[in-house]
């Protein structure tokens, strides 16, 4: 394959989703030399392109705020453009548009005004943003150490080298085409979409423009391995297709009418919520809540439920049998219930300041992530608010509380 092109840079994350975009301000803030690679002309990943617009908790439900540091920050950013609030109990305005009952620490976000406010940050850290730039290869040495992206564009294909590397992609694009391992997930089909429709829960004679949530997670909604092109197609074309029904349904019921009620943004990207995730030295499995580890580098609340509260073991960010990548967001080493609580942004875009943080010590160092030790991790992560044990909050395994699901 001809070359077109070749730069170097001190870390490279791949896929600028919200754990990448966190791992990129929290390499390039450490004063490295940063690349952000992404296929699409929009950042965010699923939380922007995919048209979701919650920002789920970081607190545990029970009033202690648990995630700290980017998530935190970015959290924040979620709601410069946008028409949304904190909860009051959480700094909001007094009666603020927080969009929802619950007064966790949330708030609900606009997904185009999110992508703005990204950018922002990023420039702001100085990291150089790849845009339209599809990542096709890993390059690696004779020790399965990753030594280079091989990326597509308009200019051609073109190799990006570096130190350290994240893999972002939310499928683990990096690590598998290194020839790490991985785990696949089944998915349900329930598209969310912006549509115009007329306000029936506030104003009965007032539109709003809003996202829709169709579908259920039902058995005659799944598909089984979303790491298929063919998958990826009809799934998508699914959810167009569930799309129109629920229009047809409407508009032949009389409900509703085309003047009044139709479909403005369709997501762009395949709404998968679990496609692929590594085999992490560490594995964070279902009942594992409340479990104490050496390694933990962050706490993460269940966004589902409050009162339970999970640890962030390190290894599950460092792939076992591929080098010099940490994995971040929804493609680390969860399995089950964990899976389902890291997947979120929250702990996306945790996951990615820890990834960021240990690939540009990974860099200072010249060592690659199995060799890195936690504590200096802890270090850096401590000076930007991170908590690592549920006893340094006073946390302890309490009554969980029943909580409405987003
Ligand atoms: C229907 C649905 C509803 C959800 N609801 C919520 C919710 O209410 N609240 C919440 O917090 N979370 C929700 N989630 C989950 C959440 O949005 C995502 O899991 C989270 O945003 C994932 O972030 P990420 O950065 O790990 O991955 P992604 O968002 O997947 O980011 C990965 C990025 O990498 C890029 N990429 C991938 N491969 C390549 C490549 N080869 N080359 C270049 N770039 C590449 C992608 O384009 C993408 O931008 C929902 C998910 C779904 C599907």
């Amino acid at each position: 394959m001809v070359l077109n092109y070749r730069k170097k840079y001190e870390v490279v994350v791949a896929g600028a989703g919200i754990a990448g975009v966190a791992a990129a301000l929290a390499a390039a803030r450490r004063g490295h030399k940063v690349a952000l690679v992404e296929k699409q002309t929009l950042i965010g990943g699923l939380a922007t392109a995919g048209l979701i617009y919650v920002y789920l908790p970081l607190c545990d439900g029970n009033g202690t705020q648990v995630t700290f540091g980017i998530a935190e920050e970015l959290l924040k950013r979620s709601l410069k453009y946008s028409p949304f609030d904190l909860p009051e109990a959480w700094g909001g305005r007094k009666n603020g548009n927080y969009g929802c009952g619950r007064i966790r620490y949330m708030c609900r976000f606009s997904p185009a005004g999110f992508t703005l406010a990204l950018e922002e940050a990023l420039k702001e850290a100085g990291v150089d943003l790849w845009l339209d730039t599809l990542i096709c290869a890993s390059q690696t040495a004779s020790d399965r150490t990753v030594t280079g992206l091989e990326v597509e564009n308009v200019s051609g294909r073109g190799l990006l080298e570096a130190g350290c590397f994240v893999d972002a992609t939310g499928d683990a694009t990096v690590i598998r085409r290194a020839g790490g391992a991985f785990e696949t997930s089944e998915n349900y089909r329930t598209p969310w979409i912006m549509e115009s429709a007329p306000d029936t829960t506030l104003y009965p004679v007032v539109d709003s423009i809003h996202i829709q949530c169709l579908g259920e997670w039902s058995k005659e909604f799944e598909v089984e391995n979303a790491l298929d092109s063919r998958t990826v197609t009809d799934f998508t074309r699914g959810s167009w297709a569930m799309a129109r029904k629920a229009y047809d349904d409407a508009y032949a019921s009389g409900k509703c009418d085309r003047y009044h009620n139709f479909p403005i943004h369709l997501p762009a990207m395949p709404q998968f919520r679990k496609i692929a995730r590594i085999k992490g030295i560490e594995t964070l499995r279902s009942g594992q809540e409340w479990t104490s580890f050496d390694s933990s580098v962050g706490l993460c609340a269940d966004w589902r439920r409050g009162g339970l509260v999970w640890e962030t073991p390190f290894g599950t960010l460092v792939p076992e049998d591929v080098r010099g990548v940490f994995a971040a967001g929804r493609c680390t080493g969860t399995d089950g219930d964990a899976w389902e609580i890291f997947r979120v942004i929250p702990a996306a875009a945790m996951t990615g300041e820890i990834a960021g943080t240990a690939a540009s010590l990974a860099v200072e160092k010249k060592l690659d992530g199995v060799e890195l030790d936690v504590d200096s991790v802890r270090a850096e992560l401590r000076k930007n608010g991170f908590k690592f044990h549920f006893e340094e909050l006073g946390l302890r395994r309490g009554n969980a509380t029943l909580g409405a699901t987003p």
